[in-house]
């Protein structure tokens, strides 16, 4: 389908990326609304056909647990991606979650996350014989009906790689220890590295903090990822079977990391998805966002008057 920027109204920002805002639209002819991810970037007229070229494989992605991408356009410079607008992401809700509402988030809530991620992951790799690259909670979203969807791979995934390739590569703190480490990088790229980031998102979720201490160079990323022992989730407000489901994903060792196939048998997932928890929990959470008197704002607001 065909895009143009006049059809587009913009609502505002809901979010800030390393690379772009990304904005809440209606678009006008449907009154549909839209999230548009809006990104500096400077590829030439091939890049860009390619790019859309794409695009057309992840509009056609049929898949419950991925955020639908509607099409792009591209003007003046920028890159606009725009897809599925959903309530909120999980950093910014853990961040409500553990540091404002000072609780954790359910177990079932957890599961239900993992569950729906982990299909996602197994979608695009068995259909569109994709990797994800990016697996962390700010590309995972989620909704008050208790839906979440995985974003940003593909075309808004490969413009952010071209575009931090070009600059100082900067750490991606999710990356699997096989990635970082550069002599092993050409056995580096398993689908499995998607796998641990899905481990260290868990982890994160679970505990409501990152689980390495905060590095400033690539040096001291390699040296805390690459070689000490992965980190371990033995947080009490979960059961072991919680516990071993994470630390089964954060297995340092890509040849003995689990594939999808053995985490969709887990028995933390074979209840499948839990949507009423993850409703009555998702709307319990932005509902708390929710300033007094009520009008817009939320989540975000709160993220950023908190500075958490
Ligand atoms: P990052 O994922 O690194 O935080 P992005 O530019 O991808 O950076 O996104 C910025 C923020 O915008 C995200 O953290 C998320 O909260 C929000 N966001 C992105 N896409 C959507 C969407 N489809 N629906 C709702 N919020 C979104
Ligand atoms: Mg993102």
């Amino acid at each position: 389908r065909d895009f143009s920027v006049d059809d587009l109204e913009d609502l505002g920002e809901i979010g800030r990326g390393a690379f772009g805002t990304v904005n809440s639209m209606r678009y006008i002819p449907t009154g549909i609304p839209l999230a548009v991810k809006r990104i500096r970037s400077t590829v030439d007229e091939r890049t860009q056909k390619n790019m859309l070229a794409e695009l057309s494989i992840v509009v056609n992605c049929d898949c419950e647990f991925i955020a639908k991408s509607y099409g792009a356009l591209f003007k003046e410079g920028d890159c606009w991606i725009c897809m599925e607008l959903m309530d909120t992401s999980l950093d910014k809700l853990y961040r409500v979650v553990y540091h404002h509402l000072m609780t954790h988030i359910p177990e079932p809530v957890i599961a239900s996350i993992a569950y729906c991620t982990v299909s996602a992951l197994n979608y695009l790799k068995e259909h569109l014989k994709m990797m994800h690259r990016d697996v962390k909670p700010s590309n995972i979203l989620a909704d008050r009906s208790g839906r979440v969807k995985l974003c940003d791979f593909g075309i808004a995934g490969n413009l952010v790689d071209s575009i931090a390739k070009t600059r100082d590569a900067g750490c991606r703190p999710y990356m699997a220890p096989e990635r970082i480490d550069h002599q092993r990088m050409q056995d580096g790229y398993d689908v499995r590295s998607d796998i641990w980031s899905l481990g260290i998102s868990l982890y994160e979720l679970c505990t409501g903090r990152f689980p390495y201490k905060q590095w400033s160079t690539m040096f001291e990323q390699l040296e805390q990822v690459v070689k000490s022992d992965p980190p371990r989730l033995t947080d009490e407000r979960f059961s072991a079977n919680a516990h071993n489901f994470v630390n089964f994903c954060l297995t340092k060792d890509v040849q003995r990391r689990p594939k999808y196939r053995a985490l969709l048998q887990h028995s933390f997932l074979t209840s499948g998805p839990d949507r009423g928890a993850s409703a009555s929990f998702f709307d319990f959470v932005l509902t708390s966002c929710v300033p007094e008197g009520g009008a817009a704002g939320g989540i975000n607001e709160l993220v950023s008057a908190l500075r958490i």
